[in-house]
């Protein structure tokens, strides 16, 4: 899909400025970072976090990070794809007033975007649950090498999951030790990301709607728009009659509510679009 009257609406519509993007798991699906739900609409087999289990459920919460010490290397060797690259390249050329995204991966960012709010936090960093204290994962990810030199499940799915965690077996788990906050000596670590179940920082949720009312488009890229999270923004756009275009491979939540819908791969979509507004 590289030409066709929905392209055109698209390239009009973004090529007028000022639009904001609000990006999804779609985005990153072929950067190897796998959507939850899919095309279809039906959830995977593998359950995300929630913020109850986390937060409730200490042997949880040990499953969760141990899983998440052996997938952060794989999410960490993800690399922005033609989809980021095009995001970058309109904000470059001074098209958006805006990039909003769900994806937790820091891959619009990895593609040079700039002032990117990441709605439902990034994994490069931990929030301390006790004293609230932000690190940087990396930092953690040395403490957990040292805390585990004999950890090497042998058994390591080869896909990770969008929270940036593996299936492992039962055996492996046991293993693993987990460090605590250094910040407040002993406050459990959760990655600074929006759980499943929790809500997202009132302040962050109030940028967002200045930046969606302040906009003259909102253009959703690979949401089924599924979470009220991302949803409420597009209601809110049209509420302000301000036009929206959503990209995805598949139906979502939005389309009756979408103002221009391409239904096709992001990966052909995006680059077309970067192309055809000349940038
Ligand atoms: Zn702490």
């Amino acid at each position: 899909m590289t030409t066709g009257p929905d392209l055109d609406e698209l390239v009009e519509l973004v090529g007028r400025g000022g639009a904001v993007v609000l990006s999804g798991a779609g985005l990153s699906t072929d950067s190897g970072i796998p959507d939850y739900r899919g095309v279809t609409g039906a959830l995977r087999t593998h359950s995300p976090m929630t913020w109850q289990t986390f937060t409730r459920d200490p042997q949880g919460r040990h499953r969760y990070w141990a899983r998440s010490y052996v997938g952060w290397r794989q999410i960490g060797l993800a690399r922005p794809n033609a989809g980021h690259h095009a995001v970058a390249a309109l904000q470059g050329a001074g098209l958006l007033a805006g990039v909003i995204t769900q994806n937790v991966d820091g891959l619009h960012q990895a593609a040079g975007a700039r002032d990117v709010v990441e709605l439902h936090g990034g994994l490069d960093r931990t929030v301390c649950l006790a004293c609230g204290d932000v690190a940087d994962r990396a930092s953690l990810d040395l403490r957990l090498r040292a805390a585990n030199p004999g950890f090497r499940p042998e058994h390591a799915a080869d896909e990770v999951n969008p929270d940036g965690d593996v299936e492992l077996p039962e055996e492996a788990l046991d293993d693993f030790v987990m460090v605590d906050c250094l910040a407040c000596g002993g406050g459990p670590l959760k990655p600074d990301v929006v759980f499943f179940g929790e809500t997202v920082p009132p302040d962050r949720v109030q940028h967002c709607y200045e930046l969606v009312v302040g906009a003259r488009s909102l253009v959703v890229l690979g949401s089924s728009l599924t979470v009220m999270s991302g949803y409420r923004f597009v209601l809110r756009a049209a509420k302000e009659g301000i036009p929206v275009a959503i990209v995805n491979s598949g139906p979502t939540r939005g389309d009756e509510k979408a103002d221009v819908r391409v239904d096709a791969p992001l990966g052909l979509v995006l680059p077309a679009l970067a192309s055809r507004l000349g940038r």
